[in-house]
C-alpha cells in the first residue's frame, strides 16, 4: 500500500479516484486545489473550502447539508488521500438528487466536473466569494 509521504503541508492525493491519471495542484486565490485534467473532477479537503468560501460558517452550512446516502446506483470510489471507498452523500433536498463523494474519515470531498458549480449555485452564495472567481478561471465562459 502506497500514501503520500508526510509533509508540513496538506496530503496531495495519490491519483484521480474516477480515471486513475495523476492530478494536477492549481493555485489560486491562496488556494491549493487538486484538478484532474482528464475527467474535470475537483478535490477539496474540508480546510480548503473554507479557505475558499471565505467563511468558515458557509462551509459549515455547506457541510451540515450533506446527507449520507445509502440507496445509490454511483459507483463508489476511493479517497485520494486515504484509498478506502467513500460515502455518497445528498447535497440539500432538490431534485434531481446532487450526489457527491465524501471521505468518511473526513479527509475531504470530491466533485465530478460540473458538481461544485451546481452545489454554489443551489447555495447561493456571494458572487464574489473566492471559490466563484476560482471556478470562473478554470472554468471560463
Ligand atoms: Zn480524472
Ligand atoms: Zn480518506
Amino acid at each position: 500500500m502506497f500514501r503520500s509521504f508526510i509533509t508540513d503541508r496538506r496530503r496531495i492525493p495519490v491519483e484521480c479516484p474516477v480515471c486513475k491519471n495523476a492530478m494536477i495542484v492549481l493555485e489560486l486565490a491562496e488556494v491549493e486545489i487538486d484538478y484532474c485534467t482528464d475527467c474535470g473532477g475537483i478535490w477539496l479537503d474540508a480546510g480548503e473550502l473554507e479557505v475558499l468560501l471565505g467563511d468558515s460558517r458557509q462551509a459549515e452550512q455547506l457541510l451540515g447539508c450533506l446527507k449520507i446516502h445509502s440507496n445509490y446506483t454511483e459507483k463508489r470510489r476511493k479517497c485520494p488521500i486515504c484509498l478506502k471507498k467513500m460515502q455518497k452523500a445528498v447535497v440539500g433536498t432538490s431534485t434531481p438528487l446532487l450526489l457527491i463523494d465524501k471521505c468518511g474519515r473526513g479527509d475531504g470531498l470530491w466533485f465530478d466536473r460540473g458538481e461544485l458549480q451546481d452545489i454554489l449555485n443551489r447555495a447561493e452564495l456571494d458572487k464574489d466569494s473566492k471559490i466563484q472567481k476560482l471556478l470562473a478561471d478554470i472554468f471560463p465562459g
